[in-house]
């Protein structure tokens, strides 16, 4: 199967979602920090995000990883597909609840307000549901043993850092609204986790 298919899937996708966030966090950025627990662990989590959201566009642009290539199977591409589409389609939702309360990192805005509508009514984190959806897709579409899992390793290691710490800043922001909130929600996967 020629490669440029999935170069394109990728860089579509990769496209689909800077779109996705450029308009929110235009508005977001104009709407004072009141709270900031961006700390020197934040900040490496996020290089980490970005550069491992950058080694599939490398492998786009460059034969530098060329050594790590595998054949493409026509199963994982469609269920790669699937998983990039269903990920955007929350990452989209995702932000469009979230609208002016999103920042990249963890913060608190001027009259942030905590939603539990929409995409957050069963999950306290679809986003990163969306992120981690977009992430197995493109292990799943690209053949590149280092380009396929790149994002999904870093965008890991940020989530299991970032969680709890999110979660602690949220409970001293809102209290008792978002304990009550996180007993009837999962973080996840609805139900389940
Ligand atoms: N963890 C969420 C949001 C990611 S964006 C998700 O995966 O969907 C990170 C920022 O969103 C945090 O710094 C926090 O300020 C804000 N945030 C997280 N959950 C929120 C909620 N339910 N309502 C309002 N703001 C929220």
């Amino acid at each position: 199967m020629n490669p440029w298919i999935v170069k394109t899937v990728i860089l579509a996708a990769s496209v689909v979602m800077i779109a996705i966030r450029a308009p929110h966090g235009h508005r977001s950025r104009g709407v004072k920090v009141v709270k900031s627990r961006k700390g020197t662990v934040e900040t490496v989590l996020l290089t980490l995000a970005w550069l491992g959201f950058l080694v599939p566009l490398v492998w786009i642009a460059s034969p530098a990883l060329s050594f790590a290539e595998y054949p493409l199977r026509a199963g994982a591409l469609v269920a790669g597909i699937a998983c990039l589409a269903v990920g955007l389609w929350f990452f989209h939702r995702s932000h469009a609840d979230l609208g002016t309360n999103w920042s990249i990192t963890l913060e608190v805005r001027e009259q942030h307000r905590l939603i539990t509508d929409g995409v957050y009514r069963r999950i306290r984190h679809p986003m990163y549901m969306a992120l981690l959806l977009y992430s197995v897709g493109q292990a799943l579409v690209i053949p590149n043993w280092v380009a396929g899992p790149s994002y999904l390793i870093a965008f890991g290691i940020l989530f299991t850092f970032r969680v709890r710490a999110e979660e602690r800043m949220m409970l001293d922001q809102f209290g008792d609204q978002y304990a009550a909130y996180m007993a009837r929600t999962k973080r996840l996967v609805p139900g389940v986790w």
